[in-house]
């Protein structure tokens, strides 16, 4: 096998307008070229539970070869994938411009969409889990009931979630708030601050906006400390529920959606914020690859920054804001694939080492969660055993006073991993669901 490529990954755009990209017979062969070189190559066996699955079916096929692996087993393998985007952005040397040309995620999203297109996916449990905008709408009305409802050990509603919806009964589910953030009030600028003079849109994302709005809340009153005057936006969902299950065309709507509405933002001056590293990544990798010719997109690409990457960017040029004092105790951050793939180097952990005498440990390994892919019925166990080795790692040895992952959802699986794995007697570090809110409380802006 050739040596890997030593130019930086490009990545094609998706042409999910190509009636080719449809055709089974050429999906079915470019899955045997793919396979052939990972079968050869092997590098990403431990990254996710995809790999295995292959690899498992190619040493017990007969030939132990792909050749004798039939077409139909394939959906195993996809079906483990959480679009995590590791192997593309983290181990493999043969993406392109490398003439082997693999693109590992992109090949499962392909299949997805084929899977969409025949109506097998989303399923209805998928399809009501998805509705980000729609359920959350919905539960801010009815939040305690919603989140009574929705409670892990609740033995009358749960199981009937698992038969209902596909939802597995012992997976923590995130809760609502009845105050979206894109409805709370703004905190006053301060304008002796250094970095006065920026403005940014926060792209409030469904999850701020609908459950953990004290991410939102933590950012705003950051930014606000250090100058930044912000406004909340937020049309819709980036619609990465929908690229998880295949359904393109209406992500592409989504994207040239939200990219036409932060538009006049963007040409005032505004810079934009997306607080979810999952979303984040949608603004400025996903959807220019989905809708290459919009301008708007494009635009939106370029002006997309993450919560973490703003705040350290705002430290380097202008300096942070005074006021910061120390946590009570050692953090362990992890860094979401998400955030990985904007290869944008470990911001959560820089914004973090900007605090006093922060004693930081860093985890950078997937947690197994992969938004609604990891709490359905049969990708929850796979979901747990993924995460193990994070669920150890950020407890520190017990050193931990906090954890904190980027993604919010990575933090709810981690943090009822590290809860099974708990020993009788073991104090367990709290969980955070985003860093931005350690910083929140160093500055004393949140409790
Ligand atoms: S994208 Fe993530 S989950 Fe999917 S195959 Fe690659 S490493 Fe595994
Ligand atoms: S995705 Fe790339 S690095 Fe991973 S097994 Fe396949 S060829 Fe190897």
């Amino acid at each position: 096998m050739s040596e890997g490529s030593l130019e930086a990954p490009t990545r094609h755009p998706i042409p999910w307008n190509d009636p080719d990209f449809y055709d089974e017979e050429k999906l079915d062969a470019e899955m045997r070229r793919v396979f052939d070189v990972c079968h050869s190559c092997r590098r990403c066996f431990n990254l996710c539970d995809s790999f295995p699955r292959l690899f498992d079916l190619v040493d017990e096929s007969k030939t132990g070869e792909l050749d004798s692996v039939e077409s139909k087993d394939f959906k195993h393998v996809v079906d483990a994938c959480t679009l995590c985007d590791m192997c593309f952005m983290a181990k493999c040397p043969y993406v392109p411009p490398h003439e082997f040309d693999v693109d590992f995620p992109h090949l499962m999203l392909r299949y997805r969409a084929v899977e969409n297109r025949k109506g097998e996916i989303p399923t209805f449990g998928q399809r009501q889990l998805t509705e980000t905008d729609r359920n959350g709408k919905l539960a801010a009305a009815l939040a305690p009931l919603a989140n009574y409802a929705a409670k892990r050990g609740n033995r009358m509603t749960r199981p009937l979630l698992e038969k209902v919806a596909g939802v597995h009964r012992d997976a923590e589910l995130p809760k609502y708030t009845s105050k979206p953030f894109s409805k709370r009030a703004a905190p006053p600028v301060n304008a002796e601050a250094p970095a006065h003079g920026r403005k940014a849109v926060i792209y409030a994302t469904c999850f701020a906006n609908y459950n953990e709005a004290e991410v939102g809340e933590a950012a705003r009153r950051v930014l606000a400390h250090n100058g930044v005057e912000t406004q909340v936006v937020y049309p819709e969902c980036c619609g990465m529920p929908q690229m998880e299950q295949g359904d393109l065309s209406r992500v592409a709507d989504k994207a040239k959606s939200v990219a036409g509405t932060l538009k006049p933002y963007i040409d005032d001056g505004w810079d934009i914020i997306a607080l979810v590293p999952s979303c984040g990544l949608m603004l400025k990798f996903e959807w220019p690859l989905l809708v290459p010719d919009n301008e708007e997109v494009k635009q939106l690409s370029a002006a997309t920054r993450d919560i973490s990457e703003y705040i350290v960017d705002i430290a380097k040029n202008e300096g942070l804001a005074d006021g910061l004092n120390a946590l009570d105790g050692p953090v362990s951050v992890h860094i979401a694939c998400h955030a990985r793939a904007q290869n944008m180097g470990q911001k959560g952990a820089q914004m973090l080492r900007l605090l006093p005498q922060m004693d930081l440990n860093v985890v950078e390994r997937c947690s197994g969660h992969g938004g609604s892919w990891g709490v359905m019925k049969e990708n929850f166990e796979t979901g747990m055993k993924v995460g193990r080795p994070v669920f150890r790692k950020a407890k520190n040895n017990g050193k931990a006073r906090y954890v904190a992952s980027e993604c919010p959802l990575a933090g709810l699986h981690i943090a009822q991993g590290m809860e099974k794995g708990q020993s009788e007697g073991e104090t367990l570090p709290q969980t955070v669901p985003h860093p931005i809110l350690l910083v929140a409380r160093a500055y004393g802006l949140m409790a």
